[in-house]
């Protein structure tokens, strides 16, 4: 089985050299633009990439403002201050999940609080959520959401779109809604994603974008927020000194942040987003061979959940236990073909072993089996 595997990648990327991950492609308007903002001096904090590459995310996503920054961590630390996650709240999130999304909470002086994961979309689970809540919270006279014990008030709740599949939205909005938490979505790893019919990020208050590397389009390093027009000018303003507009004077209103998106950088995602299309239609693609090859096997491929389309980001595989998961691990990679296990739980990082939980069996269950597979975009889909 596992040397067809390898066989099967190896024949997808048409290579026998190592197969990473995922590699970006640049096959587009990449250099053409890059080298234009070299040609206009205009390589930093000014310059008319950012907008272009602000308008056109919010067109691709449906989202009335998108405000790009320098990276996806630091999109999720403006999103959680703008909904006024103060020192000492609480956050609710998943422990399964990139240490991006906590360390954010963390910046906030604020702490997270982890509820478990669903089977089903590897995102935060709605009814785990709702139960934690109904036994350890309550609503005060302030209509704040408030831990029974300590008092401690839990301010807003951030799932993460594990590997571009969309967390159970209507539930969770429910729950949301219920216990007065402001919803905000690590959209980092969905763009492209859909929950029944709407971009993944426009669901709650703000949702946040990367533009790693790695991620399914790159900027070299990059992130956005997408939120409404309100918001979103509150963000942007946050995120550029808080420099009231004046045409000499340096005046700040409050404590801004340098978080800006270098215009160099927004022209290539400008050039990147171009084909962002081309590279969803081929993980389609890819996504369908690997759950047509995986078919009747003992590994169970990850699916789009019901009702969502999923970017297939990256796409990974169920293992029936740790040992297999590890045997596929190491011949996979002493191959040459790249695989990795998914995060070790939040909850077992040194950082956040303290931290406030429910029950976890889901995000255990599942960070012992998972694997990832190489998702690059396939070559025959790249234009040449
Ligand atoms: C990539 C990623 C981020 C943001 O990462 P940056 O490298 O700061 O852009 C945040 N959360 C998740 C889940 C991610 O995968």
């Amino acid at each position: 089985m596992l040397d067809s595997l390898i066989r099967f990648v190896r024949n997808q990327y048409r290579t026998n050299e190592f197969i990473p991950l995922h590699a970006p492609v640049f096959n587009g308007r990449e250099r053409e633009l890059v080298l234009d903002t070299i040609n206009s001096t205009f390589v930093s904090s000014v310059g008319t990439y950012v907008d272009r590459f602000e308008r056109d995310m919010a067109a691709f996503t449906c989202s009335q403002r998108a405000v790009a920054v320098m990276n996806g961590t630091a999109a999720l630390h403006i999103a959680l201050k703008l909904a006024d996650v103060l020192p000492g709240d609480l956050v609710v999130t998943q422990s399964l999940t990139f240490v991006a999304t906590c360390n954010a909470i963390a910046y906030c002086s604020a702490e997270p609080l982890f509820v478990d994961v669903d089977r089903s979309t590897l995102g935060l689970s709605p009814a785990a959520l709702d139960a934690w809540l109904a036994e350890y919270a309550l609503i005060d006279d302030n209509g704040d959401c408030r831990t029974r014990v300590g008092h401690r008030r839990i301010r807003a709740c951030l799932p993460m779109h594990t590997f571009g599949h969309p967390v159970e939205l209507d539930s969770l909005i429910t729950v949301c809604e219920r216990w007065h938490l402001i919803l905000i979505e690590d959209a980092a790893e969905s763009l492209g994603s859909y929950y029944k019919g709407r971009h993944t990020g426009n669901f709650g208050r703000i949702g946040v974008l990367s533009f790693n590397g790695n991620k399914i389009m790159t900027t070299g390093g990059g992130g956005m927020l997408l939120t409404d027009e309100i918001t979103g000018k509150r963000a942007k303003h946050l995120t550029t000194t808080a420099k009231i507009q004046h045409p000499y004077e340096f005046v700040h209103d409050e404590i801004g942040y340098n978080y800006r998106l270098p215009n160099l950088n927004a022209a290539l995602g400008c050039a990147q987003l171009e084909q962002l299309p081309a590279f969803l239609e081929s993980k389609r693609i890819l996504a369908a061979r690997y759950i047509e090859f995986f078919k009747g096997s003992e590994f169970q491929p990850i699916v789009e959940p019901e009702g969502c389309r999923s970017n297939y980001w990256l796409n990974g595989i169920i293992c029936q236990d740790s040992k297999q998961r590890d045997e596929l691990l190491q011949t996979t990679n002493n191959a040459g073909v790249m695989t990795r296990p998914i995060w070790a739980l939040m909850t077992r990082l040194p950082i956040y072993t303290h931290a406030l939980r429910g029950p976890l069996d889901n995000a255990e269950w599942l960070g012992a089996r998972v694997v990832n597979l190489p998702s690059s975009v396939l070559p025959e889909s790249i234009a040449s």
